[in-house]
């Protein structure tokens, strides 16, 4: 399996992990766009949002979500968390993955 996050995952490739639980794995953004930009990823390689079809994972995903931004200190300040699905949502890793981004005040413009 040649996937990038995949990797990460099985500890292949280093990265800065925040989180981890049974079913999900967070890790920083390498390329960050906000003060605070991590990932949440399912360990299970599902390849974007379209193919999630599993309830409990998620669900998972969103409380890890919470949990990266207690772990950041950005839970009372706020933050955002964004899926890029596909081509026009600019998707570049094939692994379904959701931003969790905050630490300072965020561009309030989409698209
Ligand atoms: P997306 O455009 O939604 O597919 O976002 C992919 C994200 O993965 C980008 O924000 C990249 O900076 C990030 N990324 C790519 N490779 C790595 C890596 N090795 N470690 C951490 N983040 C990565
Ligand atoms: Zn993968």
């Amino acid at each position: 399996m040649s996937c990038i996050f995949c990797k990460i995952i099985r500890g292949e490739i280093p990265s800065s992990k925040v989180y981890e639980d049974e079913l999900v794995f967070a890790f920083d953004d390498i390329e960050p766009q906000a003060r605070v930009h991590a990932l949440v990823v399912p360990k299970r390689h599902i390849e974007n949002l379209n193919d999630m079809t599993d309830q409990g994972l998620w669900f998972a995903m969103l409380k890890a979500s919470q949990q990266v931004a207690k772990l950041k200190g950005i839970d009372q300040t706020g933050y955002r968390t964004v899926i890029n699905c596909g081509p026009d949502g600019t998707q570049i890793v094939p692994h379904l993955h959701l931003h969790v981004m905050g630490g300072q005040l965020l561009d309030s413009k989409m698209g």
